[in-house]
């Protein structure tokens, strides 16, 4: 929507106040404005669930990284570049035919930023939170997840630290694709354990 008034009014009062405390502590040489710099290009560029996409896509075609990655998912995850900011201490939860793993922080919003970026809304929402682990099946369905009943949901409980991901299974159809084709299937909520991955049809493969 185009705002005529946009080159003359002055910016929300929250931007307005972040611009006043950068410019204070700049001022008061309390802050390198390069390091204000270094920090937005590693949220708006660097983080997000592609990263993640790219791991899991990787320990399915490499069987020594995949075995790496469930021994030692900090190791093998920093291995491929991917460090920094809440992502000290990680751990893969590999869905199989037996057990499907979804990940909750059910204190706040604690999540793996390096692979996933910044959490979703409703992982941080005070329902998905309580219920996550009281009746994840339930939760599951309302995400179109349908869990059958024989088989295990885990649920794991992030915190300070140690962050979750889950490596979804395989999809059915996705036999002869590249790493870097498998890692465009790869969803963020899948990573999550709040979707599965849909089969790959002849056409899209
Ligand atoms: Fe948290």
């Amino acid at each position: 929507m185009h705002n005529p008034d946009e080159k003359t009014q002055p910016p929300s009062p929250p931007t307005l106040r972040i611009k006043a405390i950068q410019s204070l502590l700049i001022e008061k040489g309390l802050l390198d404005p390069a390091a204000v710099d270094e920090i937005i290009d590693i949220f708006e560029h660097r983080l997000g669930p592609k990263n993640g996409a790219a791991v899991i896509a990787k320990a399915w075609t490499d069987p020594a990284f995949h075995q790496h990655l469930l021994e030692d998912a900090t190791s093998a995850i920093h291995s491929m570049g991917f460090t920094g900011l809440e992502g000290a201490h990680l751990y893969v939860a590999e869905n199989t035919p037996e057990v499907h793993n979804l990940v909750v922080c059910t204190l706040c919003s604690c999540y793996p930023w390096p692979v996933l970026g910044l959490p979703p809304t409703w992982f941080k929402a005070p329902q998905y939170r309580s219920r996550a682990v009281i009746d994840p099946r339930s939760v599951l369905e309302e995400f179109g997840v349908h869990v059958p009943d024989d088989k295990e949901i885990r649920v794991w409980d992030s915190n300070a630290e140690i962050r979750y991901i889950v490596m979804p299974e395989r999809p059915a159809g996705s036999e002869g694709m590249s790493e870097a084709e498998l890692a465009q299937l790869i969803t963020r909520d899948s990573m999550i354990g709040t979707a599965l991955l849909a089969p790959v049809t002849g056409e899209s493969a």
